[in-house]
C-alpha cells in the first residue's frame, strides 16, 4: 500500500513531459497576464489605499471558482478553493506601490498622482515589482485551477495590503486570516529581485530579510545665543556625539558575526547660524536579523542617547526623548530551512542549476514572515525571482550596483520572465504541497 502510494505520488509530480506542458501552457497565457500586468503598472496605489488592485483582481479570482472574501486587513482579499481533503496551502502576493516619480520612459509608465496620509500630493510607482507579484498570481492560480485533478487539498491565495509599510500582513493576521479562513501548513510568497538576472531563481534558507525597526531620537538641550555657549547646552553638538556613539553598537557591541546597521536617515536641528536651538530630531533605521541582537541594539540607543546627554550635562528633565515606533516594525522573515532546502532542490530539479541560486540574506524588510513568525506549526518560504533584463545583467558583468535597485525610479525588469518564471514556479512548488497522496 505504501509503496502504491509512492508510485501514486511520483506520478503527480511533473516529470519531463508534464513540465513542457505546463510550460507551455503558461507561454499560452502570458499575452492575457501582460496586459494585466501593464494595466497594474500603470494604475498603481499607495499602501492601505489598494482599492482598484483588489476591484479589478478579486472578479477574476471568482471566475476561476474561488471563494473570495475582500476588505480582510482593510483592503486585502482571501481566496479560497477547497479541492478534497488535504493540506491547507497560502501563497501571498502583495499590492502596493510606492511614492515615486516613475522615470523608466515605459510606453504604460505610471502618470498617477497619490496622496501621502498628511494629504500631500506625491507621484506613485509600482518601483518595487509588485505588479509582477499580481500578474503571477492570476497566472498561477489559472494552472493550478486548470491542473485541478492533480492535487488535493485547500489553497487560499491572498492579495495583501501595506507591505512596503510593514502594515498588511500585521492588518490581515489581526483581522482573522487565521480564523475566519483555514490556517495554512506552508506559506509562498515569491519577490522580483534585482540582484538577479531575469528568469534565475534565488532561495535563501535561514534570514531572507531583515527585523527593520523604526526610531525617533527627541535631543533636546538648552538653547540660546550662538556666541554664549556656556549659557546653553547646545544639541547639535550632543547630538553629533549621539550619531557616532550609536556605531559603536555595531562595532563593539554586537558579535561581529551577527550582521546589523544602524543609520541615522535624517539629522534635523536649528533655524540660523546664531542660535543655538533648544532640540535636534533624529530619524534612524535599525536593522537586525535575531530577536536578540534587535534587543541589543533598541536598549543600546536608548542608553547612549542618555549616557551622552548626562555626559554633555543636560539637566533631568532635558533626557532625550527615544521612540520606537512599534506601529512601524517588520520582524525579519526567516525561511524555515527544511521548506526552503526542499524548495531549492525541487526548483534545482524542474529549472536547471543555472537557473536556481541560493541568494545571501538581505537587510531589507519584508514583512510576509508573520505568516509563520514564532508559529511552528507554519512552515514558510519567500523565494526570489530574478528580473535584470539579461541584455543589462551582460553590460555590467552582473555587478548590480551600476544598476537600478528595487525602489528606483528607474526599475523596469523584464517582467514577461519574472512573471512566467515566477508563475511556473509557484505552481510547482504549490502542487508538490498539495500533490494527491500526501507528501
Ligand atoms: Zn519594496
Ligand atoms: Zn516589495
Amino acid at each position: 500500500m505504501k509503496r502504491f502510494l509512492l508510485l501514486a505520488a511520483a506520478m503527480t509530480l511533473p516529470g519531463p513531459a508534464s513540465a513542457a506542458a505546463l510550460s507551455d501552457a503558461i507561454h499560452a497565457d502570458m499575452p492575457q497576464l501582460m496586459t494585466l500586468y501593464r494595466d497594474l503598472h500603470a494604475h498603481p496605489e499607495l499602501s492601505m489605499q489598494e482599492i482598484r488592485t483588489p476591484a479589478l483582481l478579486a472578479p477574476m479570482m471568482r471566475k476561476l471558482g474561488f471563494e473570495v472574501t475582500e476588505h480582510v486587513g482593510k483592503t486585502g482579499a482571501v481566496a479560497v478553493l477547497k479541492n478534497g481533503p488535504g493540506p491547507v496551502l497560502l501563497l501571498r502576493a502583495d499590492m502596493d506601490a510606492l511614492p515615486v516619480r516613475e522615470a523608466t520612459g515605459l510606453p504604460y509608465a505610471s502618470t498617477v498622482i497619490g496622496k501621502l496620509r498628511d494629504g500631500t500630493p506625491t507621484p506613485v510607482m509600482h518601483a518595487c515589482g509588485h505588479d509582477t507579484h499580481l500578474a503571477s498570481f492570476i497566472g498561477t492560480a489559472r494552472r493550478l485551477v486548470a491542473m485541478k485533478g492533480q492535487w488535493s487539498g485547500t489553497l487560499i491565495m491572498i492579495l495583501q495590503s501595506g507591505e512596503e509599510t510593514g502594515e498588511g500582513a500585521k492588518a490581515m493576521l489581526d483581522d482573522g486570516l487565521y480564523t475566519r479562513f483555514p490556517k495554512p501548513n506552508t506559506v509562498f510568497a515569491f519577490h522580483d529581485s534585482a540582484m538577479l538576472p531575469a528568469g534565475v531563481i534565488g532561495v535563501t534558507p535561514g534570514y531572507t530579510t531583515a527585523n527593520v525597526d523604526t526610531v525617533d531620537i527627541l535631543v533636546r538641550g538648552v538653547g540660546g545665543h550662538g556666541a554664549v555657549p556656556q549659557a546653553t547646552k547646545d544639541p547639535i553638538v550632543l547630538a553629533s556625539r549621539i550619531v557616532l556613539t550609536l556605531q559603536t553598537l555595531i562595532s563593539r557591541e554586537k558579535n561581529p558575526l551577527d550582521p546589523a546597521v544602524v543609520t541615522v536617515g535624517s539629522f534635523q536641528g536649528g533655524t540660523k547660524n546664531n542660535v543655538i536651538p533648544d532640540d535636534v530630531k533624529l530619524a534612524l533605521t535599525v536593522r537586525s536579523y535575531k530577536p536578540e541582537v534587535r534587543k541589543l541594539l533598541l536598549d543600546g540607543i536608548a542608553r547612549i542617547a542618555r549616557g551622552e546627554a548626562i555626559a554633555a550635562g543636560v539637566p533631568d528633565d532635558r533626557m532625550p526623548v527615544v521612540t520606537v515606533r512599534e506601529d512601524q516594525a517588520t520582524p525579519a522573515t526567516a525561511n524555515t530551512e527544511k521548506l526552503a532546502n526542499h524548495t531549492l532542490d525541487l526548483f534545482r530539479g524542474h529549472f536547471g542549476a543555472d537557473r536556481t541560486t541560493i541568494l545571501p540574506p538581505l537587510m531589507v524588510g519584508e514583512d510576509v514572515g508573520r505568516y509563520w513568525l514564532n508559529d511552528p506549526s507554519v512552515e514558510g518560504t519567500l523565494f526570489w525571482v530574478g528580473g535584470v533584463p539579461r541584455a543589462k545583467w551582460d553590460a555590467v558583468n552582473g555587478d548590480t550596483t551600476k544598476l537600478p535597485s528595487l525602489h528606483s525610479a528607474l526599475w523596469a525588469p523584464d517582467a514577461e520572465t519574472v512573471i512566467a518564471t515566477a508563475t511556473e514556479a509557484m505552481t510547482i512548488a504549490a502542487l508538490d504541497v498539495l500533490k494527491k497522496g500526501g507528501a
